[in-house]
C-alpha cells in the first residue's frame, strides 16, 4: 500500500452514541467481517465489556476498501467514552490523523463529547462529525447540527447523518475518512521508527505491543531496539488486526498493526516507547504523559499464600492497562499487598472485575481515597473550599455546560450517581485535575477500649468526620464478635471523641452448639476456635478478627 491509500482514524463520542455499532458496521461494509443479524458490538471483545455493555479498551481493526477504482486500508480504533478511560483514548488518537466524532441525534452533545474533541482538537487531527441514530422518533439532528456548530465551530454541511444500527448513510462515513483525512506523514525510506500505544499479554508469546510506524519498515528476525530500556529484542512477529491477529511479511511506514519481540513483562513493555532498528538509533517519538491517578485503594490477596499469583496477576493486567498505578503496600490487618491509583470508581471497577474474569485472581479491595498532600501549618485554618463555580455556556435553549471546581473527594464516590438521579437522567458529567487545593482536613483514629487501632486511621474533611467516624463505628461493632468484657468503639480527631459504639460483653462458649455430647464434632469445634484465633490481631487486650477489619476496610 502506497502511503496515500492509507487513512489512520478513531471513533470517539460520549458513552453510549453508538461508537462501537458504527465500528460494526465499518468492518461489515468493508468485508472485514461477515455480515450477519448478530454483530453486537464485536471490538468489545473483553468479559467485562460485554456484561457491562460499555468499551474500556481501544481496539485496533485494518479495513480495506475499494473506491473509485483504488483499494484503500483504513486503520480503526474503536475507544472507551467514560471519562475513567479517556486515556485509552488519548493514546489512540497519537496513531492517527483524523477522528469520526459520534453524537447521538437525540441526546446531542454531551460531557466527554466535548472532551473527547478537546483531546482530538490538540492533537491537531481532522474531525468528521457523524450524527447517529437518526433512526430514533425523537431524533432531532438538526439540532444536534446547530449545537455542533456552537460548541465546535464545525460547519453543519460537514455532518453526516446516519444510522449506526440500520445501516443508514454509513458508507458516506467511510468516503469521508478517504476525502477529509489526511494520509500519515511518514518516510519509508528512513531507518524504522515505531511508537508502541498498546500492549496486550498473552500466555504464550508474551507481550504483544500495538504499534504505529512513523517511519522506516519492520519485518520477522529483525533486531530492534527499545529507545526506552535500551534492551535489544529479535521481532518474532508482525502483523495488522484484522480484528484478530493476521500475520504478515512485513509492516511499513503509515501503517498500524501488531508486533512480537519476547518482551516478558511490563518493565520491557512500556507504552509510549519508541522501537528503532539495531545499530540504527532515531529521535524517540514523544511518547504520552503518564496517566494521573484519581483514586486509590489498597489491595490484598484473600490469603497470604496467594501473593504471588496475585502479584504476576496485577503485572500482567498493568501491561494491558497502563494508566493503573503500583505500589508494594501492607496493612497490619491484610498483610502484604498493593496500593494501587486508579483513574476513578469505575475504573477500579473494571480493573478488579477483569483480574478476577481474566485472572482468576479474588482480592480485598479497600475503600477508595482521593490523594492528600499534608502540610503541618496553620494554614489548614483557612477556609475550606467547596464547590466553586468557574464558568456557564449555553448550548443552546435547553441545555447549558457548567464549570465548578470541586474538592475531589466529593466527586469521586458518589456524585455521578446523584447528579443523573437529581437531572433524571439528562445531565452528563466529565472532569479533570484542577490542582492541590488547601482545607480542612483532620485525621481521625478508631479507639477500641482507648487503644489506637492503626489499621484503620483515616483523613477526612472536619464537615465529614462525624458522619464518617460514627459509620466505621458502626461497622466496627457488627463485626467484633462479643468477648468476655465490653468493648468502647471511639472515633477521635485529636483528644475529642466524635462517635462511640459499643459492644456489650458476653461469655463465648463454642461448645455450646453440641446438643449431645459428641467429642468429636467438640474436638473439631475447639481445633476451629484455635484456628480462628490465628487470625486475630490485639488491640490492647481485644481480640478483632482479620474479617472485621476487611469489613470495614472494604469497598461496599
Ligand atoms: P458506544 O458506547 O458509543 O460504543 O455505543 P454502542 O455502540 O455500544 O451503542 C450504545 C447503544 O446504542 C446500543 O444499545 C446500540 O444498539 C444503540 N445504538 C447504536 N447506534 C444506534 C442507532 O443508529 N440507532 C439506534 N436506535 N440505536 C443505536
Ligand atoms: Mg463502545
Amino acid at each position: 500500500f502506497s502511503v496515500e491509500n492509507i487513512r489512520n482514524f478513531s471513533i470517539i463520542a460520549h458513552v453510549d452514541h453508538g461508537k462501537s455499532t458504527l465500528a460494526d458496521r465499518l468492518l461489515e461494509l468493508t468485508g472485514t467481517i461477515d455480515k450477519t443479524k448478530n454483530n453486537k458490538q464485536v471490538l468489545d471483545k473483553l468479559q467485562v465489556e460485554r456484561e457491562r455493555g460499555i468499551t474500556v479498551k481501544a481496539q485496533t481493526a485494518s479495513l480495506f476498501y475499494n473506491w473509485e477504482g483504488k483499494q484503500y486500508l483504513l486503520n480503526l480504533i474503536d475507544t472507551p467514552g467514560h471519562v475513567d478511560f479517556s486515556y485509552e483514548v488519548s493514546r489512540s488518537l497519537s496513531a492517527c490523523q483524523g477522528v469520526l466524532l459520534v453524537v447521538d441525534a437525540n441526546e446531542g452533545i454531551q460531557a466527554q463529547t466535548v472532551a473527547n474533541f478537546f483531546l482530538a482538537f490538540e492533537a491537531q487531527l481532522s474531525v468528521i462529525p457523524v450524527i447517529n441514530k437518526i433512526d430514533l422518533k425523537n431524533a432531532d439532528p438538526e439540532r444536534v447540527e446547530k449545537q455542533i456548530e456552537k460548541v465546535f465551530d464545525i460547519p453543519s454541511d460537514e455532518c453526516i447523518k446516519i444510522s449506526a444500527k440500520l445501516g443508514t448513510n454509513v458508507e458516506r462515513v467511510l468516503q469521508a475518512v478517504i476525502e477529509r483525512i489526511p494520509p500519515p506523514k511518514v518516510h519509508r525510506k528512513n531507518p524504522l521508527r515505531a511508537l508502541v500505544f498498546d500492549s496486550t499479554f498473552d500466555q504464550y508469546r508474551g507481550v504483544i505491543a500495538n504499534v504505529a510506524l512513523f517511519d522506516g519498515v519492520v519485518s520477522k528476525g529483525d533486531k530492534i531496539v527499545s529507545a526506552h530500556t535500551k534492551k535489544i529484542h529479535e521481532v518474532n512477529e508482525v502483523g495488522v488486526l484484522n480484528p484478530n491477529e493476521q500475520p504478515a511479511h512485513k509492516l511499513y511506514a503509515g501503517q498500524v498493526g501488531y508486533l512480537i519481540a519476547g518482551m516478558k513483562d511490563v518493565t520491557e513493555a512500556q507504552i509510549g516507547d519508541t522501537l528503532y532498528l539495531h545499530k540504527q538509533p532515531v529521535e524517540p517519538l514523544p511518547g504520552f504523559k503518564s496517566a494521573k491517578p484519581m483514586v486509590f485503594a489498597g489491595m490484598y490477596p484473600i490469603d497470604q499464600s496467594e501473593y504471588n499469583n496475585l502479584k504476576s496477576a496485577i503485572e500482567k493486567l498493568t501491561i494491558n492497562d497502563s494508566s493503573v498505578t503500583v505500589h508494594r503496600d501492607s496493612s497490619l490487618a491484610l498483610g502484604a499487598g498493593w496500593r494501587l491509583g486508579f483513574l476513578g470508581l469505575l475504573h477500579m471497577e473494571v480493573f478488579n472485575q477483569r483480574l478476577e474474569q481474566e485472572y482468576n485472581a479474588s482480592v480485598i479491595l479497600t475503600t477508595p481515597t482521593v490523594p492528600y498532600k499534608a502540610v503541618l501549618s496553620s494554614a489548614k485554618l483557612i477556609k475550606a473550599r467547596r464547590a466553586v463555580q468557574k464558568n456557564m455556556i449555553f448550548i443552546d435553549q435547553n441545555r447549558v455546560m457548567l464549570k465548578y471546581l470541586f474538592p475531589l473527594n466529593e466527586i469521586v464516590v458518589d456524585f455521578y450517581d446523584s447528579l443523573k438521579s437529581l437531572s433524571s437522567g439528562y445531565a452528563s458529567f466529565d472532569y479533570e485535575d484542577a490542582g492541590y487545593q488547601t482545607a480542612e482536613l483532620v485525621k481521625m483514629d478508631i479507639l477500641l477500649n482507648g487503644n489506637i487501632v492503626e489499621e484503620l486511621i483515616t483523613i477526612v474533611h472536619k464537615d465529614k468526620a462525624h458522619s464518617v467516624g460514627k459509620a466505621i463505628c458502626e461497622r466496627l461493632k457488627d463485626s467484633l464478635p462479643r468477648q468476655l468484657f465490653e468493648i468502647a468503639i471511639q472515633a477521635a480527631i485529636g483528644s475529642k471523641i466524635i462517635a462511640r459504639e459499643t459492644v456489650k460483653a458476653y461469655r463465648k462458649n463454642v461448645l455450646a452448639k453440641c446438643y449431645g455430647g459428641d467429642i468429636t464434632r467438640k474436638m473439631k469445634l475447639l481445633k476451629r476456635q484455635a484456628e480462628g484465633k490465628k487470625k486475630l490481631r490485639k488491640v490492647g487486650n481485644i481480640e478483632v478478627p482479620r474479617d472485621a477489619f476487611i469489613k470495614v476496610l472494604k469497598t461496599q
